[in-house]
């Protein structure tokens, strides 16, 4: 058993002294979970990072100038992707972990809490949300950041994001409630050419929506209107709350307006008829699901409907959704969702001799990777270990206490790890976790910043 450089901060500082572009990382002797259909696992493989991208996945791999990392004992995978995640509620995290219902949660942070957000409120959440996606292995998440109530609440949230190194997709979207100045959808122009106006950078802009109006009224529901204002601007669309009869009438609706493409994303998608998964499927529409919200809060049917999309051809992404009541990393949604389909399946079958159909732990990690790539618009960007692609990986001690022996990767990762197996964490061929730490953050002025919110949250009235 060897001690493996990714726990060596002489390796980070050979790394760190040359400038991002010139930097080439060799990975060697690691079990590469590429999740590239092509590639498959390598058993005892080599990884090479040129810049900011993969150039070479396979075995007996040798570069010029390269610094060498030994990844004996680990294994190397796609970083996860997240689909949707409200990242500003962070300084709320687990204060209702037993909320009853959706109702529950709206009235008391949309319609509370959120109200007295002010753009420092903003960034410490997000930033807290993403610096601890980092560390639990997510390296893309979309924020979903429903509290857009002036420009400047925007531009903190983008701003958190860009100061934490991840691949941050910003989602905007105007808040449900209280006072805020109508600033959305129309800023998102000004939004567009301050902070994404190249096509080759780390963060991605996403108009965020509702299904219906049942919430928070017209504005904010889904329609031609703001599909026109996505497609002028060249950006995707996530549509929130996705659930039941009125979201079924509603994805009938947007079939039939032409609204429906690979660029929208329904979340949640919990409770839909067939027919509205029939026209999901057609259109080719992605979906990112929320195992825990759906299950744990209890939204509409309360089942994640992962056999409804594979059934007409749709693989989903996965989500996080409101740290406020749920976990905050993949590796629980993952296992939540394994477990319930194959409850679901078993049970299905139980009795009629029927061979229930059931979801794999490749499958779950296919979704939590490359599908929430897909989900999130990079699918040519991110997802995979694949030659071409930026440089998102993460390094997993396979030979921990709780990982050892190392008998299949796959279950490994999905079922075995969780953040503190995860040593290394690279973005865009960059460290954002070495040796297990975080890098570049101070905990303790994070923690005063995140508390000083909090205080200032729960201690002033809502309107
Ligand atoms: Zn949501």
């Amino acid at each position: 058993m060897n001690v493996n450089d990714t726990t060596s901060a002489a390796v980070l500082e050979q790394l760190r002294r040359r400038p991002a572009d010139e930097r080439r990382i060799l990975f060697t002797g690691a079990t590469i979970v590429t999740m590239d259909p092509g590639l498959g696992v390598i058993d005892r493989g080599d990884l090479l990072v040129e810049g900011d991208t993969i150039t070479a996945v396979g075995p007996g791999l040798s570069a010029r100038d390269a610094v060498v990392v030994d990844a004996t004992d680990t294994i190397l995978s796609p970083g996860f992707v997240d689909t949707h995640r409200h990242a500003w509620e962070a300084q709320l995290r687990r204060i209702m972990p037993d909320v009853d219902d959706l109702s529950g949660y709206v009235m008391s942070t949309l319609a509370g809490y959120a109200t007295v957000y002010r753009p420092a409120d903003m960034h410490i959440g997000t930033r807290l949300a993403a610096l601890t996606a980092i560390d639990s292995g997510i390296t893309t998440m979309l924020d979903f950041s429903h509290n857009s109530r002036t420009r400047e609440h925007s531009d903190a949230a983008i701003e958190a994001l860009r100061d934490t190194g991840i691949r941050g997709v910003h989602a905007s979207m105007g808040p449900h409630f209280g006072d805020w100045d109508r600033q959305w959808p129309g800023d998102l122009t000004r939004i567009k050419e301050q902070y994404f106006s190249s096509d080759d950078q780390l963060l991605t802009l996403r108009l965020a929506t509702l299904a219906t109006d049942e919430i928070a009224g017209m504005a904010l529901a889904y329609g031609p209107e703001l599909a026109r204002v996505a497609k002028d601007l060249g950006i995707g669309v996530s549509v929130d709350a996705v659930f039941g009869a009125s979201s079924s009438e509603a994805v009938l609706r947007w079939a039939k307006d032409g609204v429906l493409n690979p660029d929208v994303t329904l979340i949640h998608a919990t409770g839909l008829t067939p027919e509205a998964w029939k026209a999901m499927g057609e259109t080719g529409t992605t979906v990112a699901l929320a195992p825990t919200s759906d299950a744990q809060i209890g939204l509409e049917s309360a089942i994640p409907a992962v056999d409804e999309a594979l059934s007409v051809g749709i693989r989903p992404g996965l989500s996080i959704d409101v740290e406020v009541a749920l976990a905050s990393d993949m590796f629980t949604q993952m296992r939540a969702l394994h477990a319930i389909q194959r409850m679901r399946a078993v049970n299905a079958a139980y009795g009629t001799g029927q061979q229930p159909h059931r979801i794999t732990t490749r499958d779950v990690l296919d979704f939590a990777t490359l599908q929430g790539s897909r989900t999130n618009g990079l699918a040519a960007v991110t997802g995979s270990l694949t030659p071409g692609k930026k440089a998102d990986l993460l390094v997993i001690q396979a030979e921990d206490l709780n990982n050892m022996p190392l008998n299949d990767p796959i279950g490994t990762v999905v079922l075995g790890s969780d953040a503190r197996n995860i040593s290394a964490v690279l973005i865009n061929g960059e460290p954002r976790k070495w040796n297990g730490h975080v890098l570049d953050v101070d905990l303790s002025a994070l923690r005063r910043e995140v508390y000083a919110s909090r205080e200032y949250v729960l201690n002033t009235p809502t309107a």
